[in-house]
């Protein structure tokens, strides 16, 4: 019998061992916390399953543990919840679960040790450690879990048709786990997740996206996305990303496979950054190729315009999928619509002007673009990857310079709509609006100076060509602010 004493080293847990000895209850420690302590990934949340009342065992545990410690219950569930530094303590008393078709809410009755046990998603996830005072630190598992974690494998530890029809968000759970893990999934749990793979339609989309997060912030994402393309689940809960898949060919030329080529660029962008939001860019920089793809005889295989249409997709994409359609969701369309453009770029001889809109478009998310960028060079031809990073090495560094010089990340033009207004004399209209373009236009394409005193003569030599009026001089009102303050 395994004992993992030396591990449980915190007083709470001793704490616990000795409440439930005077209070004549049985206590284990229960699910992640056992498994993260067996793969040595070191977790604070840990969960007590009680047999019998959690939370009277909760409130006298909390009693005992005295001040600093804060403690809620949540009676509707049974449960409570203690916090005590930066360690979660749940309690739950043991529970036995029968489930119905339509419902992935299960009827609770109150159950022993080894029936809450049988209701856990894995065998990695089933194992427990005794609390009682004689057996403390002992391992209980009851489906080699630690034989499991040893092989790397995900298994359910009933018959995997039932344990996914009753509750299919475990699908995505072993997914999931098989990502975060690098594990692999046991043959006859995978092929059960493909029959089942139609009831995840019972789970709601926070649900499904919350477990896909998790997917896309591990290591190495692709394998996640592989195993829910694998299954069916991928064209159930995200049939855009599935529409990248496949090759065709035409005349003996053939495009590359966009699902894949995509999860090349996840994996190299995670091994850089571990921003959510812009692996999602990632993920949908080139969503709108199945859309914009055309072939002709000349030019090959083309998707033109696919930075735009893509970027237009997002709301929609991000809507289906419940995630927020906030400034996250502006963030991903602006990496998706500038995606190419650094590509460009390294392409073509860098001027100073294009690195000027460069940085007037991307501001401050310029870095991450950059990165995003670096990971969408998949080519097979090591001598073009060179070139490429040598390229975009260029670019970062021009980019540099230019940054330095003219101070454009989140720039303003100097010259206001107001100002244009005051000194012709113009209320709000088209002619306002053009002049100022015209002034910013100048400055991106290094016409004039980014200063108000060129921007200013600029545009009064725009006014008499529009033959307007000058009705008024304004000063650079920078310039005033500094001078009163002297
Ligand atoms: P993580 O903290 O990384 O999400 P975890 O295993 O601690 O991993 P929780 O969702 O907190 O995940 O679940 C705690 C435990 O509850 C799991 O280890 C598992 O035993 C059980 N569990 C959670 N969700 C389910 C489910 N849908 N079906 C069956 N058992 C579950």
């Amino acid at each position: 019998m395994l004992n993992f004493a030396d591990k449980l080293q915190n007083s709470f847990f001793k704490t616990i061992s000795k409440v439930c000895y005077t209070s004549n209850v049985k206590a284990f420690v229960i699910g992640g916390f056992v498994r993260d302590l067996i793969i040595a990934r070191p977790s604070k949340d840990v969960d007590i399953v009680v047999v019998g009342s959690g939370i009277k065992v909760a409130r006298k545990v909390a009693d005992e543990m005295g001040s600093g410690t804060s403690v809620k219950y949540f009676k509707n569930f049974g449960t409570a919840m203690i916090r005590s530094g930066d360690w979660i303590i749940e309690f739950v008393g043991a529970r036995k679960e029968s489930y119905r078709s339509h419902s992935r809410k299960p009827i609770v009755e109150d159950g022993s040790l080894s029936d809450d046990q049988n209701r856990r998603d894995f065998t990695i996830n089933a194992m427990s450690l005794s609390l009682q005072k004689n057996t403390f630190g002992d391992l209980l598992d009851p489906f080699n879990g630690v034989d499991d974690i040893k092989n790397g494998i995900i298994r359910t530890p009933l018959d995997p048709d039932i344990t996914f029809s009753d509750d299919p968000l475990r699908m995505l759970r072993a997914i999931r786990f098989a990502t975060q893990l690098n594990f692999k999934i046991d043959p006859d749990t995978l092929d059960a997740i493909t029959r089942n793979r139609k009831r995840i339609t019972i789970v709601s989309m926070e649900r499904v996206v919350d477990e896909l997060n998790l997917i896309i912030m591990s290591p190495i994402p692709s394998i996640g996305f592989k195993l829910l393309d694998e299954t069916g689940l991928l064209e159930i809960i995200f049939p855009k990303f599935a529409d990248l898949k496949g090759v065709e060919v035409i005349n003996h030329q053939a495009h590359k496979d966009n699902f894949y080529h995509t999860l090349q660029v996840l994996d190299n962008l995670s091994e850089k950054s571990d921003e959510l939001w812009l692996r999602w860019a990632a993920i949908l920089h080139d969503i709108a190729k199945p859309v914009t793809k055309r072939y002709s005889p000349k030019t090959g295989w083309t998707f033109h315009g696919h930075e735009f249409i893509g970027s237009k997709m997002v709301p929609g994409i991000f809507k289906k999928l419940k995630l927020p359609l906030n400034e996250k969701m502006r963030y991903v369309q602006k990496m998706v619509q500038l995606h190419l453009r650094p590509i460009v770029l390294a392409q073509e001889i860098v001027t100073d002007s294009a690195i000027r809109r460069l940085l007037f478009d991307a501001g401050d998310d310029i870095d991450d673009l950059m990165m995003l960028c670096d990971a969408d060079i998949t080519s097979k031809n090591e001598e073009r990857v060179r070139k490429y990073l040598n390229n975009f090495q260029l670019v970062r560094r021009k980019l540099k310079e230019v940054e330095e010089k003219d101070n454009l990340r989140n720039w303003q033009p100097p010259i206001t709509g107001e100002i244009i207004m005051e000194t012709f004399g113009l209320s709000p209209s088209k002619t306002v609006g053009d002049i100022k373009v015209a002034i910013r236009e100048a400055i991106l394409d290094g016409e004039i100076d980014n200063s108000y005193k060129e921007a200013y003569s600029y545009m009064l030599e725009r006014g008499k060509e529009k033959k307007l009026r000058v009705v008024k001089i304004i000063e650079d009102p920078n310039l005033n602010i500094s001078e009163n303050n002297k």
